[in-house]
């Protein structure tokens, strides 16, 4: 069966308390995407347990940004998914591309991340994407493809996961793959999906994320096995996040 789609915001490093007006015009616009189309913001850490008691009850999701993999320990600085299941998120992002790049992450490292995400019951959304000199050498299906079978924990349910492509060359700079080059990659991610859990894999919501906005979305969601986005920068606003999900009718 087809995914429902799941429209997710990943604010990143930004956001103060005063931020909660932003989200309570998402909840207050809710009303006007359809009913069938599932949304996710996942703010800075500090702010999961004020938004997830303003979101309780309503067809917003909160989810975070990261997770550590073990649940409890010595690790300054880190939050557990129990942590962050515990403030009220429902998902997590793992294996951001700026998590792989700018802390050294590893495909085994976004995996255990999963697992934990899992384990405490959160949706892991785990993102993929090849930087442009891959693309460029003509790689991103094998890179790809090697970050699914390293960064994806094995026979997960449909539910309990999103995959999210992200081209790492597109996000946060206005560019985007042509919509055949994410058709291409989206049906490769499905077919891998399939070879691991056969007619279950059409249930895992495969996002689309790099430089989504309201002027390029209904494109891009409209794209054979784009189940959804993952929003960076136009997450941020409200009424641009709002128009994004109303792609969908
Ligand atoms: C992201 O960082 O996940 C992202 C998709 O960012 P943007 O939409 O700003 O390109």
């Amino acid at each position: 069966m087809a995914a429902r789609p799941l429209i997710a915001g990943n604010w990143k490093m930004n956001g103060l308390r005063g931020s909660r007006a932003e989200l309570l015009k998402i909840i207050g616009g809710v009303r006007e995407i359809k009913p069938t189309t599932d949304l996710l913001v996942c703010p800075p850490a500090t702010l999961i347990t004020g938004f997830a008691a303003l979101a309780r009850g309503t067809r917003v999701a909160i989810g975070a940004q990261d997770c550590h993999a073990e649940p409890a320990g010595a690790f300054t600085g880190d939050l557990s998914a129990e942590m962050l299941k515990d403030a009220g998120a429902g998902a997590v992002i793992v294996g951001h591309s700026e998590r792989r790049s700018l802390h050294h992450e590893t495909d085994a490292q976004v995996c255990a991340k999963a697992l934990a995400a899992r384990r405490a019951g959160l949706m892991a959304v785990i993102c993929v994407g090849e930087t442009r000199a891959e693309r460029e050498a003509g790689q991103t299906l094998a890179v790809v493809g090697g970050q699914l079978s390293g960064s994806l924990p094995q026979g997960e349910s449909p539910a309990g996961i999103a995959v999210a492509y992200e081209p790492v060359w597109a996000i946060g700079s206005g560019l985007t793959p042509s919509a055949a080059d994410i058709a291409q990659v989206h049906g490769f991610i499905r077919a891998e999906l399939a070879t691991r859990q056969g007619g279950a894999a059409r249930g895992i919501r495969l996002l689309y994320g790099g430089s989504v906005k309201p002027g390029n979305a209904a494109e891009l969601l409209g794209i054979e096995n784009v189940d959804g986005a993952l929003i960076g920068g136009a997450s941020l606003k409200a009424e641009d996040f709002l128009a994004i999900a109303a792609v969908y009718r």
